[in-house]
This record gives structure tokens, sequence and C-alpha cells, in this order.
């Protein structure tokens, strides 16, 4: 789960790590009431979204001559000004996608006189199993652009989550940073801070670009992205509590409220399958057949009624499904009942595209037989190879 970067500086700063003042708003006057809090005089309005690249982002409403979703400004009425260009406009970034995000939230923060720009980011490597640390003295900038043209600019260094972080990894964050003097012990200060609250909050990145040296000799954390592992939320309510989902993939949203795994993708054929790794393996098979899925769906171990219609309203929502294949091994799941589920939701939701089903396992004969006497087109198959051939050549047919 992601967050926006005035939560997560508001989250940091219960660690002690240093941040410039600021306020979210959601309207125009918001924004001018939050400014009239901040010192002056200058002041960044900053986009809020779930997506970086703001600062160089184009709101498409605006044309291409116009400022991007960082703006400075150096009066109060400039404030004004940028918070009415970009509140309810869509901003396009790298990160966004060409349909862009619609900017409903602002942040204005206290204006900072930046001498240096840096990178530091953290996040959970799985190759080593640890906690990966990652500096560079090229902050501000596309991180994966340096570490193509530059590797050597970037530093490394992985926390043993059963040693914890040591006055070591510490030195070695501000060295990769080429900090020095009292910007060094900064630094130090710096990473212990972030290390803890990574660890305390579950994180799984949590990325500060640019971390800024002022002109009077402070480190500040200019710009975070913070994103939390979804299994571990249940343990901060807090965290939960600051999702918005309007940033969030409309479908994913409605299919975690049924707790179906749902990614979407670009495919044209929707799957349903129980299982993570059969999903995998349908996916895979209706490639090997010429095809591409539509979207990554697991409806898990138990299957209900309900969670069938849900996956199939959802699978559908998607206009470039062009036909369904359902792949379900009933092992503690009885195929009668799943058949009965597949029948009822099909109805329920007026099926128009093909629909394949393959069902293997408890009570398979009982499935098919309600299949076929169910009075709808529904194709069944025996195995998955047979599955994957049915769903393709049904939406080559159609198309
Ligand atoms: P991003 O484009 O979404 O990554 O947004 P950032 O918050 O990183 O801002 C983009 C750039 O705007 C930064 O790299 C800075 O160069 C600039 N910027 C942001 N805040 C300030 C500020 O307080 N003072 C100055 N001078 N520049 C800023
Ligand atoms: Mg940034």
């Amino acid at each position: 789960m992601n967050i926006h970067e005035y939560q997560a500086k508001d989250l940091l700063s219960k660690f002690g790590v240093g941040i410039p003042a600021g306020h979210p708003a959601l309207t125009v006057e918001e924004a001018v009431e939050g400014a009239k809090k901040l010192p002056g005089p200058l002041y960044v309005v900053k986009a809020q979204i779930h997506a970086g690249g703001r600062g160089k982002g184009k709101f498409k409403e605006l044309g291409p001559d116009a400022k991007g979703g960082v703006r400075l400004a150096k009066s109060i009425e400039e404030v004004e000004e940028h918070a009415k260009d970009m509140l309810g406009n869509t901003l396009v970034t790298v990160q966004t996608g060409d349909a862009g995000k619609q900017v409903n939230r602002l942040y204005v923060t206290d204006g900072v006189d930046i001498a240096r720009e840096y990178y530091l980011s953290m996040l959970v490597d799985r190759a080593t199993g640890r906690v990966a640390i990652i500096a560079s003295t090229e902050g501000g900038m596309d991180i994966e652009e340096v570490a193509h043209s530059t590797p050597e600019k970037i530093t490394t260094i992985t926390v043993d989550p059963a040693q914890g972080f040591m006055p070591h990894h510490a030195r070695a964050v501000a060295f990769g940073l080429k900090l020095e003097g009292d910007l060094n012990k900064q630094a130090q200060k710096l990473a212990r801070q972030l290390y803890e609250a990574f660890m305390a909050l579950d994180c799984a990145m949590l990325e500060i670009n640019p971390l800024v040296e002022t002109e009077d000799g402070n480190l500040l954390v200019l710009d975070t992205k913070m994103s939390f592992d979804s299994n571990a939320l249940y343990r901060h309510p807090d965290v939960e509590a600051l999702r918005d989902e309007t940033e969030e993939d409309p479908a994913e949203v409605e299919a975690s409220k049924y707790d179906l795994a749902y990614i979407k993708l670009d495919g044209n054929i929707g799957c349903m399958v129980n299982g993570a790794g059969l999903a995998m393996a349908t996916m895979d098979i209706i490639k090997l057949n010429g095809a591409f899925p539509a979207n990554f769906l697991d409806v898990g171990g138990g299957a209900s009624k309900e969670k069938v219609t849900a996956a199939f309203k959802i699978i559908l929502s998607d206009p470039a499904v062009k036909g369904i294949l359902v792949n379900i091994f009933g092992g503690i799941m009885k195929c009668d009942i799943i058949a009965d589920g597949i029948v009822a939701a099909a109805k329920d939701v007026n099926l128009s595209v093909p629909l394949v089903v393959r069902l293997e396992g408890t009570n398979v004969e009982k499935g098919k037989e309600i299949l076929d006497n169910s009075g709808l087109a529904i194709v069944s198959a025996d195995d998955l190879g047979d599955a994957a051939k049915k769903i393709v050549a049904e939406v080559k047919q159609a198309a």
C-alpha cells in the first residue's frame, strides 16, 4: 500500500527526522490558510498523487508551457494562483502513464534554499533477505538512470535483520553520500531514524529523493515515498487509515473488499482460478496458446457464490475482456458447489462473452452435470491444456 508524501513526512517526523514544515490542503482556501502559517518568503505548492516525477510533470488541461506539479511561490498570492491551477486538473508524469492522475490534494510547504540534493532509500531485498539501503550523491534525479549510466555513484548497504542497524551501517551511509563534518553526523543519525521507522512500520520501501543539504548546513527530507507490506497492515491500523482508495485501480480496490487477489494485465482473456500457483500456470498456458491473460485472479480456497460473482463482475468490468477461463481445482471446495456458484454468477451478471470452465477434483462429475444442464453457453474442458485451447479458439472466433 502506498501513501501520500505529506502522510509519509508526518510519520517520519515522529521518528525525529528533519522535515520542512507544511500543511495539506483540499481547497484553494486551505492552501492559502496553510501558507499563512508558514514563515515565508519562499513556499512550495506540491500536488499530492501516488506517483513521482511531479516536478517535471505536465497538466493535461494547461498546455505545454505551464509549470509542473511542484511549484515554488514567493508570496501567498502566488500560492493561491498555483493552487487554483493545479486542483482538479490532471497531472501526467513518467510514473502515471498517459492517463495521468487528477490532483485532489496539495501540500504547501516551507521553501528551502538547497545547496545539494542527495538520494537515500531502503527496501526489502528478497535476494539477500535483508533490508538494503541505497545511497547516492545524485539526488533529485531518476535513480534508474543513475544506476544505468553511473553505477559507481550508488552505494548499497545491507542490514541483517537479526543483527539490526549498527553504527558501521550509519557510517557507510554517510560515506556513500560523501558527507563530512557535521553533515556526516547528521546523515548517520538520519540513517538510524529511517531504519527505525522502516522496521517499526513494516515498510516495503522508503525513498527520500531528494534528501537536501540546506544553505545553512542542515540535512532535510524534501520528498519521500513510502509503501507498506500489505500483509502486515493489520498491525498498523493508523497506517491503514491513510489509504487513499481514489489513488488505486478501482477494480483492485473492489477485489480487496472480497479478499480476492486481482491484478489487471494487458491481454483479453479473463482468468478466474483458485490458488496463486495454478493462476500463474493458467496465465502461462494461455500465452503458450498464443493469447494473453487480461488479469491474474486468485479466488482463494473458500470460494463462495458471493466471491465467484464478485470475481466475475470485476473481470468483466475490464472492457478488454473478450472471454473468460475458469480453472478451479476442487480440493477442500467441492466441484458441484463451485459449479453452482459459476452458474448463478453467470446468470447474475448476464454473461456476454464466451466462458470455458475446467473443473477437477472432488465431485467433478456432479459439477460438470450442473454446468451442462445450466442452459448457459458454458464450454466444459477436461484439462488445463484443453481449456486454454478452447478459450483461445472461442475468443478468436468471436473476434
Ligand atoms: P517529484 O518531482 O515528484 O520527485 O517532487 P519533489 O518533491 O522531489 O520535487 C522536485 C524538485 O523540486 C526537487 O528535486 C527540487 O529540486 C525542487 N524543490 C522541491 N521543494 C523545494 C524547495 O523547498 N526549495 C527549492 N529550491 N526547490 C524545491
Ligand atoms: Mg522527488
